[in-house]
């Protein structure tokens, strides 16, 4: 017996965890979960749920009254998962949006955000980047691209460069993140303010299957290209990258499973060993 559609009572289920967004099907997090909890025996269920977004609060609602204990969310609704809870880490406070949400016993939620300790433990830890002092191209400014662009400031880097296809939205973070390493800058004129250090993917282009139209001379001289998205997702742009002469590329695989692991220690107090799922995951691709 699972939790999925969690209308069964619950008593009986082990604790139950959700990810909210549109889409999941195509979600890596209720296996990587699963695999967690497996490794350290901890009883849960963890499944993918498909919510609109004028359905997001009154779901989330829906799930606390029926004794759900968390739930990670994703595409479209980390604004509005920072705006339904009680409180608030710094990181989302600093963000506005938030990928992970816990059930307190009198039912209120703490919102937190992983995805920007996620990265960041990827970028150091796995990839050995040195981020001290170097120049990032961040491609993006939604729910993906907010909520890492402050852990990437904590983390170090000397300048960080926001391109965004609608520039206003690059401008309203780069305002949000109140920091003079920070600027937005015209996509068109990208080419321009080349070389970087790094460039990283955070936009939604490869995911929806669409092109992303770089301008040329973006990628001169970058030395490595991630991208935050992974699988098909990635493709696209890892290509182009590498087809300018990138040497090192990377997609978001690693993120994905670090920043579980993070949500994972915030609701079951213990930090999963994410190398195994890592190896296990990227041979499975
Ligand atoms: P989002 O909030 O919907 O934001 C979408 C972003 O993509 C916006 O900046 C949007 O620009 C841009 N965009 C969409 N289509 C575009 C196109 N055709 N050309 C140029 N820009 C385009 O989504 P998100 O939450 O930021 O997620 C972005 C991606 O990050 C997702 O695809 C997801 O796979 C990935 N991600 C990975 C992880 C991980 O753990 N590995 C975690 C979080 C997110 P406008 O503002 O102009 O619309």
């Amino acid at each position: 017996m699972g939790c999925d559609g969690y209308n069964l009572p619950m008593s009986d289920l082990p604790a139950c965890f959700a990810l909210f967004g549109q889409p999941v099907a195509h979600s890596l997090s209720p296996r990587i979960h699963a695999t967690f909890a497996e490794q350290l025996g901890v009883a849960l269920e963890y499944t993918a749920v498909e919510v609109a977004p004028e359905e997001f609060a009154a779901e989330v609602g829906r799930f606390v009254r029926w004794g759900g204990r968390g739930l990670n969310i994703t595409v479209p609704h980390k604004a509005a998962a920072a705006a339904v809870a009680a409180e608030a880490s710094a990181a989302v406070q600093r963000s506005g949006v938030a990928n992970t949400l816990s059930v307190r016993d009198n039912g209120s939620l703490r919102a937190d955000n992983t995805d920007g300790v996620g990265l960041v433990r990827d970028l150091l830890a796995r990839q050995k980047i040195v981020l001290r002092n170097s120049k990032l191209l961040l491609l993006g400014a939604g729910g993906a691209a907010r909520g890492v662009a402050p852990a990437l400031l904590d983390a170090g880097i000397g300048k960080l460069l926001v391109a965004n296809r609608t520039l206003t939205r690059a401008e309203a973070l780069v305002a949000a993140l109140d920091d003079p390493r920070a600027s937005a800058t015209e996509w068109s004129g990208l080419h321009q303010t080349a070389p970087f250090d790094l460039i990283l993917h955070a936009t939604a282009a490869g995911v929806q299957g669409k092109a992303l139209a770089l301008p040329s001379g973006v990628f001169r001289d970058a030395p490595l290209c991630y991208d935050l998205s992974y699988g098909a997702g990635a493709r696209a742009f890892l290509e182009a990258a590498r087809a300018a002469g990138v040497e090192r590329t990377c997609d978001g695989l690693g993120m994905l499973i670090e920043q579980a692991a993070e949500s994972f220690a915030i609701w079951h107090g213990v930090r999963p060993q994410t190398e195994p799922v890592y190896a296990m995951l990227r041979a499975a691709a």
